[in-house]
This record gives structure tokens, C-alpha cells and sequence, in this order.
């Protein structure tokens, strides 16, 4: 018999938290899941502790603990009939239905192949603020954090705060672009704030502005302006992509790399949500209002919608469109880095299969472009390593595509997602 709950929600960062703030505090019970070890999701990551503890009260604020199922190191795999999940935690796998599914997985970094990503000292920028925030060592040598986008910032504010030697700041922005942000940051203080302390930590810091990375050589990185930086630890970020591997295997409705939903965030699938980044990368204030209107939302499909819920969902509608014309006055200033911009036929693009672009681009010819990247995927092998595309997808498909200039197919998902044995798998096929 399978276990059945009112809500489950995929994701224990600031939008899954808020969420089930919501639907707890309308009496549903709510089961909270999340691979990690401790829930916040990546903007409230901190060393392993109590998984609730050190989180801030505003997001805590009205989960009731008597209704919600916390499940930490759960990992959603699956997704059957919108209405039961596939959850895996180590050595054991079950399905559990539900009446509504909200997907609040997050974003993760925006992979940019370049020459010389793939060398040992060369770190994704979240990735290094993750083990900064976790474990809270820094990094020794000489660090350069480079790239673009508001998030590097922080992280390199962060890892000064934390000890790193960081002497080189490299933003592809050109300066005087920057100063579009006035006239938004001067309309919300808190982030005017927040980027005033981030100038103070990097005093000291080499700052470079309009120069992207031309390639990482042992020990020297050089810039498109000809500069060249020496280094021991490379921290690279070009932005974040929404996590939409869940929402692809619910085959919900994508629009511009990022799960549609309305304004009371329900998907293109009856009884399933959306909520936070994997709606649109905006920051975690906005993921916060986020969840919170999905909670309401469901709350409200559940007939447990009240005078106070209606006066709760109108605030948060105001402050997400608030929040949304900040995140929109950032996307309009620092656009979408294209993914094939850095690379060089060299470049490795699949860096699981070891497929470069100039072998895509030799190899093209021998398929039809709207196969796209799925025709790179079974002649080259891209995307078929342990990564299963996170890392390559939009290279490869940008490599195909950019030959004819037509759509790609998007790509398709299967169950089981991550690492799932088959031992799981027969214990959980007799529920299905
Ligand atoms: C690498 C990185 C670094 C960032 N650093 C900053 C920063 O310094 N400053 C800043 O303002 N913003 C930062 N952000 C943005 C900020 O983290 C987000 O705005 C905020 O966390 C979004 O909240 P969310 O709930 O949508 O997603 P998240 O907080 O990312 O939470 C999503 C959660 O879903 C879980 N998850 C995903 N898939 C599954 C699955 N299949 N099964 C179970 N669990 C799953 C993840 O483990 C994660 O905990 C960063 C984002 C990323 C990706």
C-alpha cells in the first residue's frame, strides 16, 4: 500500500520552506523533501547541524511542525501521473501519492565551457561558496574569482570573509553598463545594502571590468583584453539555470529555460506547482513569496481557503511583483551569456565522454538539424556520462543548432534521476 499525503514538496530551500509554511498552516499534511542533509537550499547552506537550526524566522515563521514530514537526504527520482513521486535516501526507495506536487528544485550554476575549464584549481563559483559556507575553510593560494553575473559578488566577498587570498575580480561586464543598476538598486535599499558590504569586503581586490576569459593555462589566466593573472584556485560563474530535470520528467510546460506557471504558480499539469528558481532565477526573497504563494495556492485547491488566506496571498502577489522588477532589472542588465562564447574547437564541451566542439561541429553534418542534440547524443556519446547532460546540454545543443539556426528538440528525461539501484527500483515497482 502506498503512503499517501496531502502535499509533497520537492526541494527544502527558501521556496519548499515557505511553501510548506503555507500548506501546514492550512491544516494539509506535508511532506518536505530534500537530498541534502540540512534544509535552506544554497542561499542558507551552513555547516551541518540541527537541519532546521540557524535558519531565519521569517521562513520558519508558521510551519506547523505536527503537520509537516520532514525527509532530509531524500532525493525525488521520479515522477508518475503527477500524483506520486519516486523518493530514494541511501539503500532504500519508496512511492508516496499525493493530492499536490510542488516542484521547488532550485537553480544550479549555468555551466561556460572554456579552454582550460576542465583543469585541476578551475572550481565553479557556487561550488566553492558551498564548501566555504559548509565547512567554513577557504581556499590557499592565489584566488581569482571571474566570470559574470550580481552572484560573483558575493562569493568573492565570502571567501575574503573567510580568509582566501583573492586578488583578481574579473566581471565581462563592462563598468559603465553597471551603472544601469542605479535606478533599481536606489528602489530597494535592502539590496543597495547588501551590495555596499560586498564593496567593502573587496577592498584591496583588483577589480577588471569588460574582460572575459580567453583560457585558464597552468598557473596564468589569460583575459580577451591580454592581461595575464596568475593563479592557484579559479573560481568561474556565469549565472544560474533553473534545475529542471523533475519538471521535464512531470512534463510540464517550459518556456525560456524555466518551468511556466501562473500568477498562482501552478504549472501547465493539474494539482502540480512551481515555486522558486526553477520558475525563474530572482534571488531568495523572491523564491521566499514564491513558495508562499504555491502554499496558498494549493491551500486554496484543497478548499481550505479563508478571509486570512485571501489578505496573506494579496501581500505576497505585491511583493513578488516587486521583487520581480528588481530580478528583471538585473536579467535586462547582464543578459544570458551565450554558452558557446568562451569555447574554442578545442574546448571540451562533454567533459564525461571527452567530446570537444570542433568533433561536434566535424560530426554535424551527418544528421538533420532539428534531430539536434539528441543525434550529438547518440553518435558522440554527449550527455551519456554520470553527468547525463547537466553539464553539456546547452553547449551541445547550441553547437547544433547554431549550424542551421533551427530549433533543438528538447531534450527527453527518464526516471530514475541520480543513482537509484535496481534493488530500489523492484522494491518500489510492486507500488506503481
Ligand atoms: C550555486 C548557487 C549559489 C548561490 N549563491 C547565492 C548568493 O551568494 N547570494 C544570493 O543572493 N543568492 C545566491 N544564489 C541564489 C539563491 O540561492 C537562490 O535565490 C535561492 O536559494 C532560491 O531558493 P529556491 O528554494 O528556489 O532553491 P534552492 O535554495 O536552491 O533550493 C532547492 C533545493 O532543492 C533540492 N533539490 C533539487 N532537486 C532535488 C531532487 N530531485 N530531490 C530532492 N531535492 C532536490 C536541492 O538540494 C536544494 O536544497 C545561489 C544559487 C546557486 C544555485
Amino acid at each position: 500500500m502506498m503512503e499517501r499525503v496531502d502535499v509533497l514538496i520537492v526541494g527544502a530551500g527558501s521556496a519548499g520552506l515557505s511553501a510548506a509554511a503555507e500548506t501546514t498552516r492550512h491544516g494539509l499534511a506535508t511532506m518536505l523533501v530534500d537530498g541534502r542533509s540540512s534544509a535552506g537550499g544554497q542561499f542558507y547552506a551552513r555547516p551541518h547541524a540541527d537541519p532546521l537550526e540557524g535558519l531565519p524566522e521569517e521562513l520558519l515563521a508558521g510551519i506547523d511542525v505536527e503537520r509537516l514530514e520532514l525527509r532530509l537526504g531524500t532525493s525525488a527520482w521520479g515522477v508518475f501521473d503527477n500524483r506520486a513521486v519516486g523518493l530514494s535516501r541511501p539503500g532504500a526507495s519508496e512511492v508516496i501519492a499525493c493530492d499536490a506536487l510542488v516542484i521547488a528544485t532550485g537553480a544550479m550554476e549555468r555551466p561556460q565551457p572554456f579552454p582550460g575549464w576542465d583543469m585541476p584549481g578551475v572550481i565553479a563559483a557556487g561550488g566553492m561558496q558551498l564548501l566555504v559556507k559548509e565547512s567554513g575553510v577557504a581556499p590557499i593560494g592565489r584566488v581569482i574569482v571571474a566570470g559574470t553575473g550580481p552572484f560573483l559578488l558575493p562569493v568573492a566577498a565570502q571567501l575574503r570573509v573567510a580568509g582566501a587570498d583573492v586578488h583578481d575580480f574579473v566581471e565581462a561586464m563592462p563598468r559603465r553598463r553597471l551603472a544601469g543598476l542605479l535606478p533599481a538598486l536606489l528602489r530597494s535599499p535592502d539590496r543597495a545594502r547588501e551590495g555596499i558590504s560586498y564593496a567593502r569586503a573587496l577592498r584591496g581586490v583588483r577589480m577588471h571590468f569588460g574582460a572575459t576569459i580567453a583560457a585558464a593555462e597552468p598557473g596564468v589566466l589569460a583575459l580577451s583584453s591580454g592581461e595575464r593573472l596568475p593563479w592557484d584556485v579559479l573560481c568561474i560563474g556565469h549565472g544560474f539555470v533553473p534545475r529542471l530535470d523533475l519538471a521535464r520528467l512531470a512534463g510540464l510546460a517550459i518556456a525560456g529555460g524555466a518551468i511556466l506557471v501562473d500568477d498562482r504558480l501552478a504549472t501547465s499539469r493539474s494539482g502540480v506547482f512551481a515555486a522558486g528558481e526553477v520558475t525563474g532565477v530572482g534571488g531568495a526573497p523572491l523564491a521566499a513569496v514564491e513558495g508562499r504563494l504555491a502554499g496558498l495556492a494549493v491551500a486554496e485547491c484543497a478548499g481550505r481557503w479563508t478571509a486570512l488566506s485571501e489578505v496573506r496571498f494579496r501581500s505576497a502577489r505585491k511583493t513578488r511583483a516587486r521583487l520581480l522588477r528588481f530580478a528583471r532589472s538585473l536579467w535586462a542588465t547582464y543578459g544570458a551569456f551565450p554558452p558557446l562564447a568562451l569555447a574554442t574547437p578545442e574546448t571540451t564541451l562533454c567533459r564525461c565522454e571527452g567530446v570537444t566542439l570542433g568533433d561536434i561541429q566535424a560530426s554535424s553534418s551527418f544528421w538533420l538539424p532539428e534531430e539536434g542534440a539528441r543525434a550529438a547524443k547518440a553518435m558522440l556519446r554527449c550527455g551519456m556520462g554520470p553527468c547525463q547532460g547537466a553539464m553539456c546540454l546547452a553547449a551541445v545543443t547550441s553547437a547544433v543548432s547554431s549550424r542551421s539556426q533551427a530549433d533543438w528538440a528538447e531534450p527527453r528525461v527518464r526516471p530514475p534521476l541520480g543513482t537509484v539501484t535496481v534493488g530500489e527500483i523492484g522494491d518500489t515497482a510492486a507500488a506503481l
